[in-house]
């Protein structure tokens, strides 16, 4: 065996780098490690507490001023070629700490953060995507071949915990044909993942993957159903693929059927959920503004 093949041969050395989180990045770390289940060796991998010879570094937390210099110092310690993977929404947005004077980050302010893996903590199977996506990035740089361990044939695949009855916080999806642009979405959301704008044309909905800690809250006050929370996991992502993790959508302005003034339509589903139904009557106020809707419904509308 060439020295190449054994090099590309051993497993990966992983540094775990805890820049000041709540510790719950962490405990889905030592399960993805620890539990067979995860095939963490299998997959090629093996944690190192020495930075000199570390591949690839995994940071969890949102870098708080009291540990940021250890952790550039840390950082600084581990040789190039390596691949820093984000484990958490905190290194990426701060998550719920964001506007706290103890915060230094984001972490990618500081470091160059080449994957990401959010989630508020992502589970084990997504750090494990998010490991294989530094490992190949890892291998580009030094143009080593994959690893292939000889168990590697043997070895079960990691569970895939999607299907029917299986119950896994992911990633939402966002109708805006259902949206009343009530924000309480944004009101609600403490990680600051869901944002409003509004100009000329209407209202724009913006939602950060990369902030979402998948906590529902914003799903249980939508009342319309306008967003959902899917079980979708699969949210490690590199660098350049970080735009596709923005999820946007605009609620266009149209004009009152009656005055032409611009207005935000109401989505039929909240028509549905406030008068148990839909009749013509109610889809013509649908469609006024509400000076209009209220010079209607003086004139009567059946309910
Ligand atoms: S998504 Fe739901 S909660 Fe958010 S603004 Fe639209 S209707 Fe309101
Ligand atoms: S699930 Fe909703 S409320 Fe919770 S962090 Fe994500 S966007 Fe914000």
């Amino acid at each position: 065996m060439t020295a190449e093949r054994q090099e590309a041969n051993h497993p990966l050395r992983l540094l775990r780098i805890n820049a000041g989180s709540c510790n719950g990045c962490d405990v889905e770390l030592t399960a993805t490690a620890c539990l067979s289940r995860f095939s963490f060796e299998r997959a090629g991998f093996v944690l190192t507490e020495d930075p000199a010879e570390a591949q690839i570094v995994l940071i969890t937390g949102p870098l708080t001023v009291r540990v940021k210099e250890q952790v550039l110092q840390l950082y600084a310690e581990v040789p190039e070629p390596h691949v820093t993977v984000a484990v958490g929404v905190c290194p990426a947005s701060g998550g719920v700490f964001r506007d706290s004077y103890a915060i230094a980050g984001p972490v990618e302010r500081y470091l160059p953060v080449e994957v990401n893996v959010p989630g508020c903590p992502p589970r084990p199977q997504a750090i494990m995507e998010g490991m294989q996506g530094a490992a190949a990035l890892w291998r580009q740089k030094t143009g080593l071949p994959s690893f292939s361990p000889a168990a590697a044939e043997d070895a079960p695949a990691a569970p895939a915990p999607e299907g029917p009855g299986v119950a896994v916080r992911g990633k939402l999806s966002y109708d805006p044909a259902a949206c009343a642009a009530c924000r309480m979405c944004e009101h609600v959301c403490a990680g600051g993942a869901i944002t409003f704008t509004e100009d000329g044309d209407g209202v724009h909905f913006s939602l950060q993957h990369n902030a979402c800690a998948f906590c529902g809250l914003c799903t249980h006050y939508c009342k319309t159903g306008a967003l959902k929370q899917t079980g979708n996991w699969h949210t490690a992502h590199s660098r350049e693929e970080k735009a596709d993790f923005v999820e946007s959508a605009s609620i266009p302005y149209r004009p009152c059927a009656v005055c032409g003034e611009p207005i935000l339509p109401v989505p039929t589903d909240l028509i549905r959920l406030a008068f148990r139904g839909v009749n013509r009557d109610l889809v013509r106020l649908q469609n006024l503004c509400p000076e209009c809707r209220q010079a209607e419904t003086l004139l009567g509308v059946r309910r």
